[in-house]
């Protein structure tokens, strides 16, 4: 039989100083526990001792030369966690932050996330130190020479599958799978999220955003509501955000907030036009890690240095970084009557935070259960190279849309409480988690 503490107190002197891993491992495992222990198959067969301990992780030195010629050292990594489903696959980060216990709580979500898909994809992260804040686009691409011709070492399309995550986005994934073709002379689908036309998939730039709001609206239709007339709050003017923005405003939401590290936009007329929302995309391009510039050009109220949480919303998205929503930032939407909170961010929200939804019986969707269809829509494009064919972005778009629909509905089977209150963070652990059990029970040691 497992205990919680003890288990946990052997996992932190195992991975000593990597707060991030040690959280989303403790919210799993809370979540599983009685599961397992109710199993003898998944006792015998020492399930979480097996579960919690990566496969392999794989660093390296990345060298590279800056517009200055002047050389620059980075750390590269990959985690492949867990291959019980198939391949590894998970996205890369290039973020100043990033250290190997960033990477793996995000490899380590990111095997329960790619269960829930219901597509055969094991679970793995990895990415840089590397900061893509003020770089011009040569410097990146010299970076992201450097860092596949060392990563391609270890990856494949039946092996490890990387895609993009914060600073990895369409213009990275063209230049790593370009070093990549140029070393390795092969077209195949060892990246997603490339471009339309050499092996992307129609779909994949929108799909996390799209994904968890199609998450929401069956959320919402579970709780008897629909999104029209709802107002939202989003962080992060990035991809997700972007994809998030377009499609709440297409189902008759207003988005009235997105945010960068600077603070926060609020445009009280919604983020809702064509120009509006293309110009998002603008603001990342710039490499500048801003949001300011939106508020002048739309005459927008710009609230420098603080978070989207202290505006009076229905629903919250928080689309940014990890543990960006706080305890007191969650006082702060329950006081103003927040109604639903979409955690769309990896680990987006701080346990405290969590806690205080789940007290005020809030409905409150985990990361890897609302963000999912980033990484689905990314096994769709592996199942598309495989075939060498595409898809039309309305085949792509409803396999997303039935995606999303399941995973809400394995999160309701696992997670219903005995008030009929959703624990959408217990359902999507448990009905995640299960598959992997299972395959690596069937698979042996
Ligand atoms: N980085 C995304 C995630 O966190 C997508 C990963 C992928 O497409 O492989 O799920």
């Amino acid at each position: 039989m497992y205990d919680l503490d003890s288990f946990m107190a052997e996992v932190e002197r195992k991975n000593p100083a990597q707060p991030e891993f040690i959280q989303a491992a403790r919210e799993v495992v809370a979540s599983v526990i009685d599961t397992v222990n109710s199993n003898p198959l998944y006792l015998k067969n020492k399930i979480l001792d097996r579960i919690i301990e990566p496969d392999r992780i794989i660093t390296f030195k990345v060298e590279w030369e800056d517009d200055n010629h002047e050389l620059q050292v980075n750390r590269g990594y990959r985690v492949q966690y867990n291959n019980a489903l198939g391949p590894y696959k998970g996205g890369l980060r290039f973020h100043a932050n990033v250290t190997l216990g960033t990477l793996k709580f995000l490899g380590f979500e990111q095997i329960f996330k790619n269960s829930l898909t219901t597509l055969p994809m094991g679970g793995g992260k990895g990415g840089s130190d590397f900061s893509p804040k003020g770089k011009s686009d040569q410097e990146i691409m010299r970076f992201c020479r450097a860092f596949m011709t060392e990563l391609q070492k270890y990856i494949g399309p039946d092996t490890d599958v990387p895609a993009g995550d914060l600073g990895v986005g369409g213009r990275e994934i063209g230049y790593l799978y370009g070093q990549y073709k140029k070393i390795r002379d092969e077209n195949t689908g060892v990246l997603t999220g490339k471009g339309w036309g050499w092996g992307g998939s129609l779909v994949r730039p929108e799909a996390t955003g799209f994904g968890t709001m199609y998450f929401a609206s069956e959320m919402l239709k579970e709780h008897g509501d629909s999104f029209e007339g709802k107002r939202i709050a989003i962080s992060g003017f990035g991809n997700v955000a972007w994809g998030a923005v377009t499609k709440a405003s297409q189902l008759g939401a207003k988005v009235v907030t997105i945010s960068g590290p600077d603070g926060y936009v609020l445009d009280e007329e919604g983020i809702n036009t064509p120009e509006k929302i293309a110009y998002m995309l603008e603001l990342r391009a710039s490499n500048n890690d801003i949001v300011a510039p939106y508020a002048e050009k739309f005459g927008a109220k710009f609230v420098k240095g603080r978070k989207p949480w202290e505006v009076k919303v229905d629903m919250a998205f928080p689309c940014a970084l990890q543990n960006e929503l706080t305890g007191e930032d969650a006082e702060m939407l329950i006081k103003n009557g927040v109604k639903y909170v979409v955690e769309t961010s990896n680990m987006g929200c701080c346990p405290e935070a969590i806690e205080a939804f789940q007290k005020a019986r809030i409905p409150f969707a985990p990361g890897k259960a609302a963000n999912a269809g980033g990484v689905a829509v990314s096994g769709l494009e592996m199942s598309q190279n495989a075939q060498h064919y595409n898809w039309s972005s309305e085949e792509v778009d409803q396999k997303l849309h039935g995606i999303m629909k399941n995973i809400h509905n394995a999160c309701v089977k696992e997670g219903r409480c005995a008030d009929g209150y959703i624990d959408y963070v217990k359902g999507a652990n448990i009905a995640g988690f299960k598959k992997v059990a299972d395959a690596m029970c069937q698979q042996g040691y």
